[in-house]
């Protein structure tokens, strides 16, 4: 296939012109597709994964772009398909990265296909009612009481210039998990704050980039109000995306599961565990090798996937929203994985990973490692039969249609 070419014209524009009022760089989607399709050698690597996104050894990514900038619609479903899990390009012999090439051609399908937006409403972080504000909320006694932040500036200096950043999974799914963990931090004067807010990944990685820009803004609006100067970050998802959600700012990310081994809190389980990698942990391993660490009267069985080459739970890349037999693919992929070592437990680091591995019929429990070390375990019953609850809600039904901005009141 050829490279290099430039169908949709010239991408001359200086990027400095593109910049909103904040000084923030705005994204440039089309460039970025071009850049990556201009970057790749076709050597064809990541088309021979076993994600499901390649059929028959097509198209590896680089064909991917160009055939989608060419305005062709062979493989215009793939980007919506891919997991974003980036297990593809580990071996990328130019360093390419999967998810910056799936995502910015999300971002250009949206435009070209407004018929899709709808189908990604209820994950509209940027929008005040959405599923995972409304649980919140509900779980509250108020579907409409939606809060950004809870706690006060009663704590020390540096601890009244802290929040807890759960995310959004943590925080509607297990809301006394969440209380617990913030009590901590609090006990040990680390935070004073709970921030009840997105990182943006839920509408950022489906490709609603413009919303993503102006999200941005009013969250780094929200946290100059607050005076926050640093931030405790649970999920590696999150940890991924909170340098571009805060570019600019002086506000330091600190990884929650880095903290909890500094304070010394041990679990005393002596089970046989195997530990779920996060996909956004791939490449530095810090929340799964800081977690391993808190179970060391444990007895580890590794996976035939794990750390850098973990297998995606199936719940990555929203996928499940247009296509649910990919989840479930990749699901059962990995469920084999994990009975197959025959462990007495599952750990994730990421939540979201865990609601997606309840969803399948595999036989090991699954569990956060946050459900063992605060002896918190979520009952995962309860969390479904309340989102089917809230779906049923014709008061949710009817925020559903309010298309009110997060962070505006
Ligand atoms: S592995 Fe990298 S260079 Fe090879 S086809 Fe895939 S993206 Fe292109
Ligand atoms: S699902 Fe993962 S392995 Fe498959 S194409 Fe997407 S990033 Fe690559």
């Amino acid at each position: 296939m050829c490279q290099g070419v430039r169908p949709l014209g010239t991408l001359a524009y200086n990027r400095a012109q593109t910049r909103c009022e904040e000084g923030l760089e705005m994204h440039h989607p089309l460039e970025d597709v071009q850049d990556f399709s201009d970057s790749c050698i076709r050597c064809g690597l990541c088309a021979r994964t076993d994600c499901g996104n390649f059929s028959n050894g097509e198209p590896n990514l680089g064909e991917l772009c160009e055939s989608i900038l060419n305005g062709e619609e062979t493989w215009d479903y793939a980007p919506f398909t891919c997991a974003l899990c980036n297990r593809c390009t580990i071996n990328c012999p130019v360093d390419l990265v999967a998810s910056r090439a799936t995502k910015p051609l999300r971002a250009l399908l949206l435009k070209q296909k407004p018929e899709l937006r709808p189908l990604y409403r209820k994950f509209r972080t940027d929008l005040k009612y959405n599923v995972f504000s409304a649980l919140r909320a509900r779980d509250a006694g108020d579907i409409t009481n939606v809060t950004y932040i809870q706690g006060e500036a009663n704590l020390g200096e540096d601890a009244n210039h802290t929040a807890f950043f759960p995310g959004c999974a943590l925080y509607a799914y297990a809301p006394e998990l969440t209380a617990k963990v913030s009590q901590w931090l609090r006990d040990e004067d680390i935070a004073a704050y709970t921030l009840t807010i997105c990182c943006g990944a839920t509408f950022y990685d489906v490709g609603f980039y413009d919303e993503y820009d102006a999200y941005r803004e009013r969250v780094q609006a929200f946290l100059r109000e607050k005076e926050i100067k640093r931030l405790v970050v649970t999920c590696p998802h999150c940890a991924h995306l909170l340098p571009q959600l805060i570019e600019g700012m002086e506000i330091e990310i600190v990884r929650l599961p880095d903290l909890l081994v500094e304070r010394g809190m041990i679990s005393q389980s002596t089970e046989t565990i195997t530990f779920h990698d996060a996909c956004y942990d791939r490449s530095a391993g810090f929340f799964g090798s800081a977690a391993r660490s808190l179970f060391e009267n444990a007895t580890f069985k590794s996976m035939p996937h794990e750390k850098r080459d973990c297998l995606c739970c199936g719940g990555g890349g929203m996928v499940s929203v247009c296509a649910p037999d990919y989840c479930a693919y990749r699901r059962n992929l990995r469920l084999a994985e994990i009975d197959g070592v025959d462990a007495d437990r599952v750990l994730s680091t990421c939540f979201s990973c865990v609601n997606s591995l309840q969803r399948g019929v595999g036989s090991t429990p699954v569990q956060h490692y946050l459900e063992q070390i605060f002896d918190c375990p979520v009952d995962w019953g309860e969390v479904y039969a309340s989102v089917d609850a809230l779906f049923a809600d014709p008061a949710y039904a009817e925020l559903s249609e309010n298309e009110e901005l997060t962070l505006v009141d």
